[in-house]
């Protein structure tokens, strides 16, 4: 079988940027819906055939335009009929979920974002990671301070994102109190880390009372099959706002690398 090389729509390897201090950026991807298709073919032995539709006669098999009826190669007079190019195929295997040839693509992301972010984001065991140390280095006083509207969009129809039983209603100069709080929180945080560490405390150790507002940064890895299962639970409405916003620029950048699996990964979730 010839091995067909198959240029990747490239994304913006840039660093986009993600709540007050976080970002994602593409460090590098794989594979193709082209390549997807190649690796489900390997059972028949034929390869990428192409994205259709076609418009070919249904007598000499010459390939038509769209619109024209009756084949116009020499006298053949055969009919031109429209034909599916391996889209069908793509569907079949997304939709009937034969997952195997989704692992065949997959992408390497680096992420900056709040340690509360990456507690929710490591228990996806299919991805692998690599996360700044702070047994080995100290950690850059960056915290997440959450916006106002972010403070107010305590939706009613997601429970976890509930206040307590009994607690007032937040207003926005309550908000902005609390955010006035926050930022003397962490500022203190930072006074005493850099206390700890200068007095000799071991780096492991002086870290014991930062919070998971604190941003770390990680590198995650993973194939386009766990990628979608990792979107389907982080883009939902009942994630976390904060993941969420992580989740969608993954999302954006998957689409380019594979607009053909977004979109059937796409019309699958607005079902
Ligand atoms: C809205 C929301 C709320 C959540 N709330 C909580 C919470 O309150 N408390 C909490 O602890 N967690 C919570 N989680 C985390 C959740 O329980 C999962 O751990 C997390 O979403 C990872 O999902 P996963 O296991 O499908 O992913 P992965 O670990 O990436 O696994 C992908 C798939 O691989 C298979 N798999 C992987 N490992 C195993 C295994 N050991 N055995 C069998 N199959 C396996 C499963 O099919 C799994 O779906 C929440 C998640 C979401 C999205």
């Amino acid at each position: 079988m010839e091995i067909r090389r198959f240029k990747l729509k490239i994304t913006s390897y840039e660093r986009i940027p993600v709540l007050d201090h976080g970002y994602v950026e593409l460090i590098e991807s794989w594979g193709s819906d082209e390549r997807i298709i190649e690796a489900a073919r390997m059972s028949t032995d034929k390869g990428f055939l192409g994205w259709g539709p076609k418009y070919v006669c249904d007598k000499c098999r010459v390939e038509g335009v769209e619109g024209l009826e009756t084949c116009i190669e020499g006298s053949c007079l055969g009919t031109v009929k429209r034909v599916e190019g391996d889209e069908k195929l793509l569907k079949y295997l997304y939709e009937h979920k034969h997952a195997t040839p989704f692992e065949m693509a997959g992408a390497v992301f680096e992420i900056q974002a709040p340690i509360m972010v990456f507690r929710e984001w490591h228990r996806h065991r299919t991805q692998s990671y690599s996360e700044l140390s702070a047994r080995y280095t100290s950690l850059p006083n960056v915290n997440y301070v959450p916006t106002v509207e972010r403070l107010m969009l305590n939706s009613k129809t997601n429970k976890q994102a509930g206040t307590i039983k009994g607690a007032d209603e937040l207003t926005e100069e309550g908000a902005r109190a609390y955010i006035w709080d926050l930022e003397c929180e962490y500022k203190d945080q930072e006074e005493f880390y850099q206390r700890s560490l200068k007095m000799g405390v071991p780096k492991e150790l002086a870290r014991v009372h930062i919070g998971v507002g604190r941003y770390s940064r990680m590198r995650a890895q993973a194939n386009l099959r766990n990628w979608l299962a990792f979107l389907t639970l982080r883009m939902a409405p009942d994630a976390q706002w904060e993941i969420r916003q992580y989740a969608n620029i993954v999302g954006e950048q998957l689409s380019k690398l594979y607009p053909r699996t977004w979109e059937l990964f796409s019309s699958g979730r607005s079902k």
